[in-house]
């Protein structure tokens, strides 16, 4: 049983996090999520029948708003122009309380004929290419080619036909749907926009959140986690003849990359390490003042993960005494800093809980074939605070995200992904 909170609780602590939504959506409690078992009927109701004709036959709507929006630059930390035309979206379909949150988040919301669970629905707003990148949309049929065509302008075009069906078919669901885009899900914004909404008291009220965000029907019920730091071995440096027999900073970055390659790991539950870039020196007759490298650890399991860190956290430090013992002599210090430069929780939905349950249902109900997976996304903030949630994919097909030669294709069928993404959020909210 969930624990609920009292009106007037809820009420001071979601006023001081969002004070753009009313004293209406500030009643919502903590609800149960709808039945998995309710999913079929809710696909057979005439407003839901009317939503997904909708879909199909405007599916050049929903693609004009993946292409415009992916045309719109948005580099981590750079979203706010494409957050303000998803805004502008959001308030032209008529949602509720569209507001921009101090960290750049765009949320709306539209309430329910009748009490129900609050349900987060969100695609992603940032993609990982710098400024200047050219995001002009190719297209050749129903291919498109642009850098984050489908990562994630396909989510946020999935969320927008969601919120379009809802109110002008006038769907009878209960609760209330907040409808999102979020800043900062790639790797450098380090999911910092989901981090701020489940760190506000917004949280406490979210039954069920939900990130689309790839291509296909598959489900991410599993969060995998990161931790990513970047190392420095400093010295003073000096000249590579003359000061030699001091110790040597990229010397020691190699003594720690070799401890790290030769590192042991699980492959169930999956475990890895990677050193990603290394820099550090000036020129090939100097001892640097520096070897600096970024590592990634992944894993699936918070305890993996814990445990894979510990030793990294020993070779490295390993590598630090023995190229000092290496020198005894020298009177030159070599030191290390380590900077985390990311973290996101590990953990998993379990494939037995309503919300994977209602999502498999929908792929049943509309005969589409679902896989559940894991990886990083932004439900991974909800995913270790033990929330109900997953990322689902948006349909169609696509390949090459976050390279420049990133596209999707529609195909004939491009339409299921947002009647796909529709059908599992109504299933959560419930609909009479
Ligand atoms: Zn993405």
């Amino acid at each position: 049983m969930r624990t609920r909170r009292s009106s007037a609780t809820l009420f001071t602590t979601v006023a001081l996090a969002a004070t753009a939504l009313t004293a209406t959506s500030l009643r919502a409690q903590k609800m149960a999520l709808a039945s998995p078992d309710d999913v079929a009927r809710i696909a057979t109701l005439p407003t839901v029948r009317a939503s997904f004709a909708a879909i199909e036959k405007d599916n050049a709507w929903t693609l004009d708003q993946q292409l415009s929006l992916c045309q719109i630059p948005a580099p981590p930390f750079k979203e706010v122009k494409r957050g303000e035309a998803f805004r502008d979206r959001l308030i032209a379909l008529g949602v509720q309380h569209v507001h921009v949150d101090k960290t750049g988040n765009v949320i709306g919301e539209i309430v329910g004929s009748r009490p129900g669970p609050t349900v987060m629905l969100s695609g992603h707003l940032d993609s990982v290419f710098p400024e200047g990148t050219n995001v002009t949309v190719k297209r050749e049929g129903t291919k498109f080619s642009a850098p984050g065509i489908y990562d994630d302008c396909r989510g946020l075009a999935a969320v927008l036909s969601t919120a379009r069906q809802v109110i002008t078919n006038k769907v009878p669901f209960a609760g209330r749907l907040l409808v999102v885009g979020t800043v900062g899900e790639e790797g450098p914004g380090n999911l910092r926009g989901v981090r701020a909404i489940f760190s506000s008291t917004l949280k406490d009220s979210i039954d069920a959140f939900i990130s689309v965000d790839g291509v296909g029907f598959n489900i991410t019920n599993g969060a995998v986690g990161s931790n990513r730091y970047r190392v420095s071995y400093v010295g003073p440096g000096g000249h590579s003849y003359s000061a030699f027999g001091m110790p040597n900073p990229i010397h020691a970055m190699g003594r720690a990359i070799a401890k790290i390659a030769d590192l042991q790991a699980t492959t169930n539950p999956k475990v890895t390490f990677n050193v990603g870039v290394v820099s550090g020196g000036t020129s090939v007759n100097s001892i640097s003042d520096k070897g600096v490298m970024e590592i990634d650890l992944r894993s699936e399991s918070a305890a993996a993960l814990a445990a894979i860190d510990a030793k990294l956290q020993r070779a490295l430090r390993a590598a630090l005494a023995e190229e000092r013992a290496r020198w005894p002599l020298s009177k030159v210090p070599l030191d290390i800093t380590i900077d985390t430069i990311g973290l996101r929780p590990a953990g998993r939905t379990a494939e037995t809980s309503p919300i994977i349950r209602v999502a498999l249902a929908a792929s049943k109900t509309m005969q589409l074939v679902s896989a559940l997976t894991g990886n990083s996304t932004d439900a991974n903030i909800a995913i270790g605070m033990g929330i109900p949630a997953m990322t689902i994919d948006g349909g169609g097909k696509g390949h090459g995200a976050h390279s420049l030669g990133e596209w999707y294709d529609d195909g004939t069928d491009g339409y299921k992904g947002p009647q796909w993404v529709l059908l599992i959020t109504l299933g959560l909210l419930g609909v009479k």
